[in-house]
């Protein structure tokens, strides 16, 4: 179980100010100067070796990340730029960070920035996130009035941070959608390569990182890199937000060390299962994108990157929702479905044509409106959209169906069976309502 000593967002429910006066009390911008002064490569390698991967979902190591990163200008600048456009559904972390705790996430951004030489970063926040963006603005607002940051501020080292508000596309999280959106234009994800490390923000050296990511990288360098790869489990280190919702008597956000049981985290935090633990019928451990993991399976589970990969899911962004027996399945994986249908942006065919005829199938299945054979071939054609897009929309919306046929295709055969039987019962008019 985490220490109350050993988290590093201790306002997370926002029971104290948020403002820069109360986040110093609580320890942000403590020694910031030192930090810098150990240097960019001091820095960088004690990121890697703290072993922290990202917390935007892909679990990637954020210090090799920032290593890619040119180390010296060709005379382009280099930009940091955070992705706040926090949109999968059931994620709900770094809105916490940016009402409460903001000041993290503005001092990361300077010592990230700082490590990988850009005087600039920029904060793109979900066009829905207004609340949150008065928050940040206000903390941004502190620093530069504090001089923390700014062009001539007492850390020395010249910086801006703007705050970018979007206007609410889901597929603007995708890191080069969401840099041509900064730049003015549609929302529409990038062929890659060249990579943003290369060629990101108006064609300069650009990372693009989470703001978990980013908000613990001051106290991660504070406290040093063995403590934070001292919590979790091994390559699946440090703390992490879990956000958790559905079904369990108490639904909340709460940081935890990464690699704890899916069970621990449910009765410590959660109040259990609605209805206890023989009610469970199965979870989403990750956001929407991840397929579903059944009840058997998940109960003792570690919620780590390793584990739930070999579970045929994904950590994701650890939003973890928790379904019970009183779901109708096939109906949430379609409602799943329609919202891809939605997101897509339409650049690729596979994508823009793939998630609609999904739903439109799934919609019929939910129903009982289908043949046996059609569910053979929903899962050949999520198939065809998996690996085969431009951005990871495509297995986004392609996962969520291969996970309920792999789980819960009795589920679809019952309802086929049940309406072939009685197209007029009862079961089937509420299912199709
Ligand atoms: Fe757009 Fe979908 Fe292609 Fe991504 S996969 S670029 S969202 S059409």
């Amino acid at each position: 179980m985490l220490q109350d000593r050993d988290r590093i967002f201790t306002n997370l429910y926002g029971f104290h100010s948020p403002d820069l006066k109360a986040a110093k009390m609580r320890g942000a911008w403590d020694g910031t100067k030192f930090l810098l002064e150990q240097g960019r490569d001091w820095i960088v390698n004690e990121m890697k070796a703290s072993g922290l991967r990202g917390r935007g979902g892909a679990g990637f190591p954020t210090g090799l990340k920032w290593s890619f990163m040119p180390k010296q200008s060709d005379g382009r600048p280099h930009y940091l730029v955070v992705n706040a456009d926090e949109s999968e559904p059931g994620t709900c972390k770094d809105r916490e960070i940016m009402r409460n705790d903001p000041h993290l996430l503005v001092e990361g951004c300077l010592l990230a920035s700082f490590a990988m030489g850009a005087h600039a970063a920029y904060i793109y926040i979900r066009g829905e996130y207004v609340a949150e963006r008065f928050a940040l603005q206000r903390a941004v607002d502190e620093a530069y009035e504090a001089k923390l940051i700014g062009k001539d501020n007492i850390h020395g080292y010249p910086f801006d941070l703007y705050v970018h508000h979007g206007a609410g596309a889901y597929i603007c999280g995708e890191e080069t959608a969401l840099i041509e959106s900064m730049e003015g234009k549609k929302g529409m994800p990038r062929l890659k390569p060249p990579f943003p490390a290369n060629m990101g923000l108006y064609g300069c050296p650009t990372t693009v990182n989470n703001v978990e990511s980013i908000a613990v990288a001051g106290t991660i360098l504070r406290r040093g890199a063995a403590w934070f790869s001292g919590i979790g489990r091994p390559n699946n280190v440090g703390t992490k937000l879990f956000c958790v919702s559905g079904h369990v008597n108490k639904p909340c956000n709460v940081e935890e060390a990464m690699g704890l049981t899916f069970r621990e985290l449910i009765d410590r935090h959660c109040g259990g299962i609605r209805g206890g633990w023989d009610n469970l019928l199965g979870v989403i451990p990750g956001g929407s994108s991840v397929p579903i993991v059944p009840a058997e399976q998940i109960a003792d589970a570690h919620m780590d990157f390793d584990t739930l990969r070999n579970l045929k899911s994904g950590l994701g962004t650890a939003a973890v929702i928790v379904m019970d027996k009183s779901t109708d399945i096939v109906r949430a994986i379609a409602r799943l479905a329609y919202f891809y249908k939605h997101e897509s942006c339409g650049q690729c065919t596979p994508c823009r044509e793939g998630t609609g005829w999904m739903w439109r199938v799934l919609n019929r299945m939910a129903e009982g409106r289908a043949q046996k054979r059609e569910i053979d071939m929903l899962l050949e054609v999520s198939t065809q959209i998996e690996g085969h897009t431009i951005c990871a929309l495509g297995d986004a919306a392609a996962w969520p169906v291969q996970g309920l046929i792999r789980h819960f295709r009795h589920e679809i055969e019952k309802r086929i069976d049940d309406y072939a039987a009685n197209p007029h019962s009862e079961a089937v008019m509420i299912a199709a309502e």
